[in-house]
């Protein structure tokens, strides 16, 4: 009994070290509003939170030979994922990709906060991506998907729409949100091995009344009271797929979803329908 409690107590307390990877311009906003809510709220039940507030900082957006101190390899034909891989291995990326790295290797829980900018995050956020998340320290061939080098971190999207929750419905105008998750829950996050934890969505802020806003910060501020618990969204293992036939998904796996109704997830749908909710809620 002792040692269950003592597990679970460990449990509780699991996750403590939090990056919040902010970007908005105005601190007059609804996402400041977001950020500072989850600031107090993770502060409130004992958690370290560090925020890169990436206008504030004028973070850098473009990927370039100037992220490299020091002479490049090759500068006649500069790539830059080798490059900032040997700069990394011999410690000369540049101070502010240093700097983000120190922070995201030190968190156990990371949250973007941003405004969706044309269905994906804003480009200055892009850049983090882009700069921070660098070959060698945040993925390599092998150790990406399943076997990614972020797999004890957890990680959650955060962020306000223009549109309404309806437009983003599978019948909706701009298509299902799920789609819309998929290239940034799967294609980054979850690439690098990171948990991802179901988005935090907020429907339209600017266009419903002022309750409406301060009952969306209130329910945040109880979603956050118990993220350290909450499931995370599933995704296909890497061991479906074949690394000798192209990364397919196996036959076998084929085989065994014949008869059910719906495709693996967002991405990979066996020619059925998308299933429900897959980057949006967990354990479904
Ligand atoms: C380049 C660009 C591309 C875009 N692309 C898309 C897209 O693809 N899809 C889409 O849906 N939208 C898109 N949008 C719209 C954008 O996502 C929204 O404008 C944005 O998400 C709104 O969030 P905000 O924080 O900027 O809101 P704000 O306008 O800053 O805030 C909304 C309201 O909340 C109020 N507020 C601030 N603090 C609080 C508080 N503490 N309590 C209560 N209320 C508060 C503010 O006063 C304001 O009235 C795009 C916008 C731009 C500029």
């Amino acid at each position: 009994m002792l040692l269950f409690l003592l597990r679970r107590v460990k449990m509780l307390h699991a996750v403590k070290k939090v990056l919040i990877v902010y970007a908005h311009q105005s601190s007059g906003s609804f996402n400041a509003a977001a950020k500072d809510t989850a600031v107090e709220a993770l502060k409130a039940q004992g958690c370290t939170v560090e925020v890169s507030d990436l206008y504030a900082i004028k973070f850098k957006a473009t990927a370039t030979a100037e992220d490299i101190t020091g002479d490049v390899k090759n500068a006649d034909h500069f790539r830059y994922a080798e490059e900032t891989k040997l700069a990394w291995e011999e410690g000369k990326l540049s101070a502010d990709i240093a700097e983000e790295q120190r922070k995201l290797t030190w968190a156990d829980l990371v949250i973007f906060q941003f405004p969706m900018y044309w269905f994906t995050v804003p480009a200055i956020m892009k850049g983090w991506f882009d700069r921070v998340l660098t070959l060698g320290y945040a993925f390599t061939q092998e150790k990406r998907y399943s076997q990614g080098l972020f797999k004890g971190k957890k990680v959650m999207l955060s962020f306000t729409t223009g549109s309404q929750e309806s437009m983003f419905s599978a019948d909706g105008i701009n298509g299902d949100m799920n789609v819309t998750l998929w290239p940034l829950q799967n294609g980054i996050l979850h690439y690098c091995g990171f948990q991802v934890l179901a988005p935090q969505i907020f429907w339209a802020p600017s266009h419903v009344p002022s309750e409406a806003r301060s009952a969306m910060l209130e329910g945040w501020r109880t979603r956050l009271q118990g993220v350290m618990q909450e499931k995370t969204l599933s995704f296909t293992p890497s061991d479906c797929f074949d690394g000798e036939k192209g990364f397919q998904l196996k036959p076998e796996v084929h085989e065994q979803h014949a008869a059910t109704e719906y495709g693996l997830t967002a991405g990979i749908h066996l020619g059925k329908v998308l299933p429900p909710n897959d980057q949006m809620k967990a354990g479904v």
